[in-house]
């Protein structure tokens, strides 16, 4: 089907608003008015960015905010070159994307300890854990990001991480935007300026 991200990490985002308190944490989306649908599963996509918020929530330092950024991303760049790295370290998917194919890119960036170089290539390994006694008494079982991987791999989707120790952690996904259609399936609520942090829900 096609499926609205925006829509989806709204969703995502509410129900993740309590644990996000817990710690402090305030949670911001940021995206444009209109954007392309995806083509896929609505439960896997779900699936993924509830992961991802998921793990930045876990991961970053208490009283700072994760921030959820959806754009429109030139394919052929992500998979040619990935994306720039100003200060930290990416590991890249290097499968070349169809020039010319659009994408959405939802990116999810925490301010947590961040991840070491050498772990990157193994991070989305089945039980793959940097910290296993930390993250054990953290609670998961270290699939999370496995199963990104395995969902993304079905949606011919890409994930770059960027990562700085001592800063924090940015798990990009890339995914195929559907045709030429521009409008989401409902009109977008009040508030969703660009680069506006949304902390109202409607739904
Ligand atoms: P589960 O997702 O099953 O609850 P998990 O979060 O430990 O457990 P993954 O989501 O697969 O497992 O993540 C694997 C490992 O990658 C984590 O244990 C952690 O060490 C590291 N990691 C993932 N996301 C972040 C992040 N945002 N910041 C720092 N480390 C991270
Ligand atoms: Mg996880």
């Amino acid at each position: 089907g096609r499926v609205d991200v925006v829509e989806e990490l709204e969703n995502v985002i509410a129900a993740l608003e309590l644990k996000a308190a817990q710690r402090r944490i305030r949670l911001r989306l940021e995206a444009p008015e209109t954007l392309p649908y995806v083509v896929g599963d609505e439960d896997q996509l779900t699936q993924v960015f509830q992961n991802l918020v998921s793990n930045a929530i876990k991961y970053t330092r208490e009283d700072t905010d994760v921030t959820v950024t959806v754009a429109l991303a030139d394919g052929a760049a992500v998979g040619f070159a990935g994306l720039p790295t100003p200060s930290g370290i990416m590991a890249k998917d290097k499968r070349v994307v169809r020039s010319g194919t659009s994408m959405v890119s939802v990116s999810v960036r925490d301010h947590g300890d961040g991840i070491a170089r050498t772990h990157l290539p193994r991070l989305t390994e089945r039980f793959y854990r940097v910290d296993a006694a930390r993250s054990r008494a953290m609670g998961g079982t270290g699939l999370g990001l496995a199963i990104v991987k395995h969902i993304l791999n079905r949606h011919r989707g890409r994930l770059t991480i960027e990562s700085e120790v001592g800063v924090g952690s940015a798990f990009t996904v890339y995914l195929p935007a559907a045709g030429e259609a521009q409008s989401p399936s409902s009109p977008r609520g009040e508030g969703r300026g660009e680069g506006e942090a949304l902390r109202a829900f409607s739904r």
